[in-house]
């Protein structure tokens, strides 16, 4: 594969596409017009997807919490903060507000709900089926949850991972016909800090959130994203600069895409280009 085609197609989608951050949090999934949540922390499950790596740290230290008080407890701290709580569904599970067909067309939170998936996410199946349909309930009830439909398939063709307190990019370009996985990680890190200092649950610390979080991350971008180009998108002052990192891997390869190797310093990234050229399963 020339990883090198594609990024040069990579940065003219980026360069057109550049948004100033906004406030509030919305999903890695590319189908978001740039009418849609624009310049959103784009995170893995909107702010579902805290509640989920909340469920995730509770089973894995038996803290007991049900899905309810880890949603209650996420969501009222946004609210107290006079923010929505955000999350989606997409038009081919809901294609109006009296059908549902499915759980939910977010893939992070459907994943992570499917029986045989649901280990990956480090979650039961059981807790993100009652999580959804809570936060449906809610969303029918509160004008502070943000429930965007969004329409369309996924034809994502890479994964932009942006790191900067000041700009992201738009996840789909309609005249481009282009659309990108989205994460802003350097943003995400930065909210999920502030969200375990206000929750103050005993025995949740960061480290704990961000491992799962991250390892929550992994899993949809294998289950959506498998074979995709990864890249890094960072900026020094109003320049970016753009750096192809990986491909995300499927379940049978035995080597998992790594978020951490995305902070490789610059002058290791051509040698990490040349182990992909000698085995394109190395990440
Ligand atoms: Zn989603």
């Amino acid at each position: 594969m020339d990883d090198n085609t594609n990024l040069s197609e990579t940065i003219g989608y980026i360069t057109k596409n550049i948004v100033p951050a906004q406030r509030g949090r919305k999903c890695v999934d590319g189908r978001y017009l740039p009418t849609q949540a624009s310049g959103m922390i784009a995170r893995p499950g909107g702010d579902c997807g805290y509640v989920m790596a909340l469920l995730a740290v509770s089973k894995r230290k038996a803290l007991g919490l049900t899905p309810e008080h880890c949603f209650n407890v996420v969501y009222k701290i946004i609210k107290e903060h006079h923010d929505h709580f955000c999350m989606h569904t997409d038009h081919n599970t809901d294609p109006d507000s009296n059908t549902h067909r499915g759980l939910i067309g977010c893939g992070h939170l459907a994943k992570a709900a499917a029986k045989n998936l649901c280990s990956k996410y480090d979650v039961t199946s059981q807790d993100i089926t009652r999580l959804v349909n809570y936060a449906r309930n809610i969303a029918e009830i509160s004008a502070f949850l943000e429930m965007i439909n969004l329409d369309g398939e996924h034809t994502e063709t890479g994964v932009l991972v942006i790191n900067s307190k000041r700009y992201s990019v738009n996840s789909e370009d309609p005249e481009l016909k282009k659309m990108y996985f989205i994460y802003d990680e350097e943003r995400d890190n930065d909210f999920l800090k502030k969200l375990v200092n206000e929750m103050a649950i005993p025995g949740v610390t960061f480290a704990d959130m961000k491992k799962e979080s991250d390892l929550q991350l992994q899993a949809t971008l294998h289950n959506l994203a498998a074979g995709l180009p990864v890249y890094s998108v960072r900026f020094e002052g109003e320049k970016h600069i753009v750096s192809f990192i990986s491909f995300v891997t499927d379940y049978e390869k035995k080597r998992y895409f790594h978020i951490p190797s995305l902070h490789l310093p610059q002058n290791l990234l051509p040698k990490l280009r040349q182990r992909l050229t000698l085995n394109k399963n190395f990440i």
